[in-house]
């Protein structure tokens, strides 16, 4: 992946404003014991201020709350927004880390590039990480709830009040926090994915590599087309040839083949680069498998279910780690992948990654930072 750019400006320094009515432990331990996903959010949040005067300022870990905009925000109107989504585990010694955060820092970084808006130093960004997890490290989910979390999530926005387009001149960066379940309580079932023909998520050019908000807004309208036909998620296609695999509305996918090797979407500029897709390409490699990054289209995808070629397909991302897809479907017809099982190899690929973020095996690769 692309190495972290230079630092061009001094860690920014994180005020805490610790609040005085945080949620009593025991309606925390309630939440704790049955979060879903992002439905609760902690007891504080980050905030920081930048201007093209003064730079990052105004830094602070202060109570979450609701934050106060003009109606005339820009970004409410042309959607000048990026965000990063990751998790702090809590290991058996009760230490606390989050996974390869400097791989997010560089992202979000070429993100607010590709949005204009000002990067956030990779220091600051995991600071304001170790801040927050700090003042709320209550939240971290105990090993007795299982592969629970807390989830991350960094943005950052226009919050200039101006109806104009340009970029904004003043950029408000935000971290909240927000405690996870296991992604599948009810253990590893495979998601079902429909075809998109109609939309694409992407184009050349366009914010497909970017992780935006707006690609998300776009990607609603497929995926309401998706539950229309009882699918669970949306694969996009090229926004050329409408031939090319690309990716899920927020996972990247693999195929493992009879063989054993494995094949994922070559990044081409449209596909967003997956932290958890590139960690995935080296523990396959370390687990034996030959892995290929390449085109592949909806065809190979198709066909080479029906002739038995390719074993299993899963997909991957922070949120739900690695998930089997068990059911391809499209206008006109559908595949059902292993049977509709999940594969020994996707179950394998999973486990070896939990196992790391959780502490469970030797972090040989150094992908773990502990933030308590
Ligand atoms: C965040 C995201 C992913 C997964 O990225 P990870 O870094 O693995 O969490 C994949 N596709 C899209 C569109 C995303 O926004």
């Amino acid at each position: 992946m692309t190495e972290a750019p230079a630092l061009s400006e001094p860690t920014l320094t994180f005020a805490i404003e610790r609040r005085t009515d945080p949620l009593p432990d025991e309606q925390r331990e309630a939440v704790l014991a049955n979060p879903g996903f992002g439905k609760t959010f902690t007891d504080h949040m980050v905030l920081a201020t930048w201007t093209p005067g003064d730079g990052w300022h105004d830094a602070r870990v202060t109570a979450y709350g609701p934050l106060t905009l003009e109606p005339s925000a820009a970004v409410l109107h042309y959607a000048q927004e990026i965000f990063e989504g990751m998790k702090a585990y809590r290991h058996a010694d009760g230490s606390v880390w989050t996974f390869r955060p400097e791989q997010n820092a560089a992202r979000f970084v070429r993100s607010a590039r590709r949005l204009a808006l000002p990067a956030l130093p990779t220091e600051a960004f995991v600071e304001s990480l170790r801040v927050l997890v700090d003042v709320d490290q209550a939240w971290v989910p105990g090993t007795e709830h299982g592969e629970a979390s807390l989830y991350l999530r960094p943005f950052m926005f226009a919050s200039e009040a101006f109806l104009g387009v340009r970029p904004a001149a003043k950029v408000t960066y935000s971290v909240i926090a927000s405690p996870a379940g296991p992604y599948f309580s009810g253990g590893l079932k495979p998601v079902s994915i429909w075809v998109s023909s109609e939309y694409v998520r992407a184009a050349p050019g366009g914010t497909g590599a970017a992780k935006c908000g707006g690609n998300y807004a776009a990607s609603l309208a497929a995926q309401v087309e998706a539950s229309e036909h009882q699918c669970d998620q949306v694969v996009f296609l090229d926004g050329l040839e409408h031939k090319w695999v690309e990716e899920l509305g927020g996972m990247n996918l693999f195929f493992v083949r009879r063989d054993g090797s494995i094949v994922t979407p070559e990044l081409t500029g449209t596909i967003l680069e997956g932290i958890t897709r590139d960690s995935i390409v080296e523990l396959a490699k370390e687990l034996g498998h030959d892995v290929t990054e390449r085109r592949i289209s909806i065809d190979e995808w198709r066909e080479g279910v029906a002739s038995g070629d390719i074993a299993e397909v899963f997909a991957c991302g922070t949120a739900a780690v690695v998930t089997p897809v068990g059911r391809l479907a499209w206008d006109g017809g559908e595949v059902v992948m292993n049977g509709g099982e999940v594969g020994a190899v996707t179950e394998r690929i999973r486990s070896t990654l939990l196992d790391i973020q959780y502490g469970r095996t030797e972090d040989t690769h150094g992908w773990m930072h502990r933030l308590v």
